[in-house]
């Protein structure tokens, strides 16, 4: 164990009590020294130590009781909670959904769909981490449950704008999150449902598509059943939304973090086969500001392209020419209703597919790469991964990108998206 500085500071946990950060000032280092403790579900390695960099919010939890050393703890804000019950409830939620999958692989059928919904900032995401790392964590069990996130506006599998499915099969790792291997993503390419409501729906009913073709498939991944993280949008067309995804996904439960208005509008609407729960969210969650919302995005997207610290990429910047892609764009201007031609719906022109012809606005914006071959399928297939545009001469006719992988793209029908990016490495 490493000698103590001025700013840091060691902590004793007695049994359910959790250690909350939120490094402000200057990045911490964690080790526990002795004892069990867990960050969101994922266990903690005894005398690792554990980087935070600016920005991170968390909490270190025990069910035992442990002891912690926090290097620069008394720079940054820091403190010990004893009020954790909400954790006793999603130990709960837990033990039963590990119930209902036991019940799913005895029977050969599909496991519990669960749905997690709630205003901004409930812990809505850190929910879902938990519960996904329990489910791995069972010893023996080798449950393969699938994580689906539809928050198009932070897109923690691939970047924001897409919504997406994760066979998870281990628990993540603290620094780098679930392994992102073979992911299924679809684009939306907007940071809110409401920018194209048609357009969000077709994504989901898309994605259950190819998530339940690849449950099929797989018997112990069938039985683990998903865990679906949402938006924070919650009222008005937002709760129609909610309703909406929770039939296209087949959900079976649907817990309701802290808004008791919300899980009475669900009891209401929602058939009566689906399990609706209220849960209380932890005192430990933070509210985000707007602006570190956009910053949250704006490293998402950073890490997309260059990895993190522990497991850098070494993305490619090569020119494509005006010639060798085609660009998209989903969604035409919806005409009015006197001028609509007769059969035509809002919904046709809300996912038309639309060419785009390249020039100066495609600058910093990233483009999907899709998986289509023809331009009928782009608006039902998923994608391979992104470019950002970094450069757009007109003269030479041709984009700057910078991708993942070397030249030449791997495809050539590319989607462009609202989401923007500045790449300053
Ligand atoms: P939501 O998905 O509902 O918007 P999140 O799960 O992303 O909310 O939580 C918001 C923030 O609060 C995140 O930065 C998360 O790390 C932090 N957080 C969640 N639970 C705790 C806790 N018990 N103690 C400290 N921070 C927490």
């Amino acid at each position: 164990m490493a000698t103590l500085g001025p700013d840091d500071e060691s902590f004793e946990l007695k049994q359910d009590q959790e250690l909350r950060f939120e490094v402000e000032n200057a990045p911490i280092e964690i080790e526990v020294t002795s004892g069990l403790a867990e960050i969101f579900g994922v266990e903690l390695v005894k005398s690792k130590k554990y980087l935070f960099p600016i920005g991170a919010k968390g909490a270190v939890f025990t069910w035992q009781g442990c002891a912690i050393t926090m290097k620069n703890a008394r720079k940054n804000m820091t403190y010990v909670s004893k009020d954790t019950t909400p954790m006793n409830y999603y130990m709960n939620v837990h033990i039963i959904l590990e119930k209902q999958r036991d019940e799913a692989e005895n029977d050969s059928k599909r496991g519990p769909i669960t749905m997690i919904v709630g205003p901004q900032d409930v812990g809505k995401s850190t929910l879902c981490h938990i519960l996904l790392n329990y489910a791995v964590r069972m010893p023996g069990l080798n449950r393969k449950p699938i994580f689906i996130d539809l928050d198009v506006g932070q897109g923690e599998i691939s970047v924001p704008g897409t919504i997406g499915a994760l066979v998870i099969e281990r628990p993540a790792t603290i620094e780098d999150g679930f392994s992102q291997l073979a992911p299924i993503v679809y684009n939306f390419g907007h940071l809110t449902p409401t920018a194209n409501m048609d357009l969000y729906q077709h994504c989901v009913e898309r994605l259950w598509k190819s998530v339940d073709e690849r449950m099929n498939k797989d018997a112990k991944t069938n039985a683990s059943g998903m865990i679906i993280n949402t938006c924070g949008w919650i009222k008005g067309d937002g709760f129609k939304c909610l309703l909406a995804c929770a039939k296209r996904l087949r959900v079976d439960n649907i817990l309701v973090l802290d808004q008791e208005r919300l899980y009475q509008e669900l009891k209401r609407d929602l058939p009566k086969t689906t399990d609706v729960v209220l849960l209380h969210k932890s005192g430990g969650v933070v509210d985000r500001t707007r602006q570190y919302r956009s910053e949250a995005r704006d490293k998402r997207i950073k890490e997309y392209f260059y990895g993190s610290r522990l497991k850098p990429f070494n993305p490619h910047s090569f020119d494509v020419k005006f010639g060798e892609v085609q660009i998209y764009k989903i969604g035409a201007p919806v005409l009015p209703d006197s001028c609509m031609p007769l059969g035509v719906t809002a919904t046709d022109f809300l996912t038309k597919v639309v060419l785009v012809q390249p020039g100066p606005s495609l600058l910093h914006h990233l483009l999907a790469m899709s998986f289509a071959t023809t331009e009928q399928e782009i608006i039902d297939t998923n994608i391979i991964g992104f470019v950002c545009v970094t450069n757009v001469d007109m003269q030479r006719q041709t984009i700057s990108v910078l991708c993942l992988q070397a030249r030449p793209l791997p495809c050539t029908k590319l989607i462009l998206t609202d989401i923007q990016y500045m790449d300053s490495n």
